[in-house]
């Protein structure tokens, strides 16, 4: 059997390992000159490629409940084996997992090494434009035909331009919206925004739409000229983006002091003068934009409790670790492979599941392909 996977990213390479058997010949396309580019990038060069605290809660869809049909916490736990079974010694920081030389070089030389070990053929510069099928065959750009087709060609995150959308609505098959997440949030033009530029600050930001609460993370902020980012920010940008396409209201409050009540607040500002007491417990240079034109403390605790931000947008795809959206799950086995083609698989980002920040993203990339992969497997 011919197989063919579209796209040498985590998932593409990860499904190739686990296809791979005696009787089949495997072949990786790969527009770029280079396999797992943007898995270099990863976790600023790191790449978190697993994390301890593993859980289906992490992760979000369009269709929530196909989404727990095809991904459960027991299946994303065997990703870290599969690591672990290629030599990958893992560095860990809270639960977050590393290849121990800290270079996501490790992780895309092992599985690229691991392909080529197990001879499966890697083209690169090759860019999938057309898909056609005839007699059971997939038909690449009119010049490569195979048994088995996967398509692992990614999101619209980090590139410049992608066609992979373009590739599953030709073959007739449903994309949900795709929408940047894991993404830095734009808010109104604030007078305070040139002031606060540079600061980090551990917090609590809260997501209200429609002034209704959804959620609520702790982490370290970084305020900007444009509004904010942080991990805790980029946590809370996917329903932020989704909100905000259907014209809802976007609005974070931040808690700067999350770990004091507002009663132990106004004890400790009543205690002494009030920017003496505040320069103890937030940045300085956050002072005079909770003091502006008050001296009233119970102003200044809700300043300092819910500091209000009404969000414009956020910024674009290119800047999004992950793309919201993609093949719709109806579309997909819990092998995924596509109900309505025999021996199509897709895998990856490309499909409509994103995780939060923290390696679940490499995660989901890594348990599609071992999905996907084991499928293609049994099938020779
Ligand atoms: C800055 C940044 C940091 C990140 N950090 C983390 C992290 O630390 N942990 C984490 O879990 N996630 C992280 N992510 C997300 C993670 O990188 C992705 O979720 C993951 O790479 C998805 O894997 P994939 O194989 O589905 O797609 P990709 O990695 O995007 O791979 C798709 C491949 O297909 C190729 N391709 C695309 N179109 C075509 C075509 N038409 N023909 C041929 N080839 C094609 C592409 O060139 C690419 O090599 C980060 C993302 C970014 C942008």
């Amino acid at each position: 059997m011919k197989i063919i996977i579209i796209g040498g990213g985590p998932s593409g390479l990860i499904c190739a390992l686990n296809a791979k058997n005696n009787s089949n010949e495997i072949t990786i396309l790969e527009k770029e000159q280079e396999v797992g580019k943007k898995l270099l990038v990863t976790g600023s060069g790191k790449c978190n490629y697993y994390n301890d605290n593993m859980s289906i809660d992490k992760y979000h869809s369009y269709n929530e409940s196909k989404l727990k049909e095809l991904i459960n916490d027991k299946d994303l736990v065997k990703v870290k084996d599969f690591y672990s079974n290629l030599g990958i010694i893992p560095y860990i920081k809270n639960g977050y997992y590393y290849p121990i030389t800290k270079d996501s070089k490790t992780i895309r030389n092992t599985l690229l090494n691991e392909c080529i070990n197990k001879g499966i053929n890697i083209i690169t510069n090759y860019k999938v434009d057309n898909i056609s099928k005839k007699n059971n065959k997939y038909i690449i750009n009119n010049d490569i035909s195979c048994d088995i087709l996967v398509i692992s060609t990614g999101s619209n995150s980090y590139y410049k331009e992608s066609n992979s959308y373009d590739l599953l609505r030709k073959l007739n098959l449903k994309v949900e919206k795709p929408l940047p997440s894991l993404v830095q949030l734009e808010t109104k033009k604030y007078n305070f925004l040139s002031k606060w530029q540079g600061i980090r600050s551990e917090v609590k930001v809260s997501l209200f739409e429609n002034n209704q609460h959804l959620k609520s993370e702790l982490g370290e902020i970084q305020l900007t000229k444009y509004g904010i980012s942080g991990i805790c920010v980029f946590n809370i940008s996917g329903l932020v983006s989704k909100g905000l396409d259907k014209g809802k209201e976007e609005v974070v409050k931040i808690d700067f002091v999350p770990s004091m009540s507002e009663e132990e607040l106004y004890n400790f500002l009543s205690k002494e003068d009030i920017k003496v007491q505040l320069e103890k417990i937030i940045n300085i240079k956050l002072i005079p934009i909770i003091l502006d034109n008050t001296n009233n403390i119970k102003d200044i605790i809700n300043r300092l409790k819910y500091f209000s931000l009404e969000i414009e947008k956020t910024k674009s795809f290119s800047n999004s670790q992950v793309t919201i959206g993609g093949l719709s799950l109806e579309e997909l086995t819990n092998q995924f492979e596509c109900i309505k083609y025999n021996n199509l698989y897709v895998i990856g980002e490309l499909v409509d599941i994103d995780g939060d920040c923290g390696g679940y993203n490499l995660t989901f990339a890594a348990h599609s392909g071992i999905k996907a992969g084991k499928s293609i497997y049994d099938k020779n």
